[in-house]
């Protein structure tokens, strides 16, 4: 529990229980990184570390009761700041630094953590300012957000920023394993999540199986015909959270075409429990075809966020890959 429950950030972990330790803790943290690495839980656990009454040695016990007021978002000097909406307002920053110039109740320290602190409007950063320049004794601030540079300078001048990475794919897999997941499953989740955790669990309740079945039909496309293709296209693009994990599974899946090519060890395989389909596929293309087909759902993947159209570029993609596979 504690600190330990935070996996694969043992960096940026082990200057803050330093700096806890010999007290000497920034008043104002910037936490930046991608999402579901452990930002979230790492402000949690400070601001329950430097206000446990557990006794525990720069970490917190997570039985006491301000441990578990913390937990339950009940205690009175812990405020979690989210957006409301799209944005994160300058009234939620004025209530903020109102409620930092009082002093804490029952803790030692009064904790604001603000959440996607990038979404905050000008005005609300510039708010927040004052409350940075002159922190009140007792105020612990911790903003997240993807980078520092998604907040105005001054901000993020006045802010001990930690960065925390993406987690390595075993690290994901094997978590997964410990919450129930069976070891292919978490390897395929894993190797999809792209080093977040909380994607990955996000990914635990979508339809992979469908997802699945899309990406093998993909590559059973007979060249020359256009009508299953454009079946296809129309099942990906009905659900608009299907497309982006379509065409991660797919890029996947051409990677491990690449490795069966090239090896027969499972064990390098995301989709190991089709191993024998795809050492099959694989032995009917030639290396050049496999990297062009790799190539080509990737630039369609890196490029979803900027079409305009994402029905177009999918079937444009389709076409391509079906050409290449017959080429
Ligand atoms: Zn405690």
């Amino acid at each position: 529990m504690g600190f330990a429950e935070i996996i694969g950030q043992q960096q940026a972990i082990s200057l803050l229980r330093q700096a806890i330790e010999t007290e000497r803790l920034p008043h104002a943290l910037l936490f930046t990184g991608p999402k579901g690495v452990g930002r979230f839980l790492t402000a949690v656990t400070i601001a329950k570390t430097v206000n446990c009454l557990g006794g525990v040695k720069g970490d917190c016990c997570d039985r006491c009761p301000a441990c578990l007021k913390i937990a339950k978002g009940i205690h009175p000097d812990v405020h979690l700041v989210a957006p409301e909406g799209a944005t994160l307002k300058i009234d939620q920053i004025r209530n903020l630094a109102q409620q930092a110039s009082l002093r804490p109740y029952e803790g030692r320290r009064k904790a604001f953590i603000l959440d996607q602190a990038e979404t905050m409007t000008e005005q609300a950063q510039n708010a927040l300012l004052k409350t940075l320049e002159e922190p009140p004794g007792a105020t612990l601030l911790i903003l997240i957000a993807p980078e520092a540079s998604a907040l105005l300078p001054p901000i993020a001048s006045r802010c001990s920023q930690l960065r925390f990475t993406p987690l390595p794919e075993d690290v994901i897999a094997t978590r997964l394993q410990d919450q129930g997941c069976d070891e292919g499953e978490a390897h395929v989740l894993a190797s999809l999540a792209g080093g977040s955790l909380g994607r990955a669990q996000e990914l635990r309740t979508s339809p992979l199986q469908e997802i699945r079945d899309l990406v093998e039909q993909t590559f059973a496309l007979a060249p020359g015909r256009t009508l299953p293709l454009l079946e296809l296209t129309e099942r990906v693009v009905r659900q608009k959270e299907t497309l982006p994990l379509f065409l991660e599974a797919l890029l996947a899946w051409c990677r491990d075409l690449m490795v069966a090519k090239v090896t027969s060890q499972e064990a390098l395989l995301v989709y190991r429990s089709r191993a024998a389909a795809l050492e099959r596929q694989s032995r009917q293309l030639a290396p050049a075809q496999l990297l062009a087909m790799y190539h080509t759902v990737k630039q369609t993947r890196d490029g979803l966020g900027r079409y305009a159209n994402p029905r177009l570029s999918l079937e444009v993609m389709l076409l391509k890959l079906r050409d290449l596979q017959a080429a």
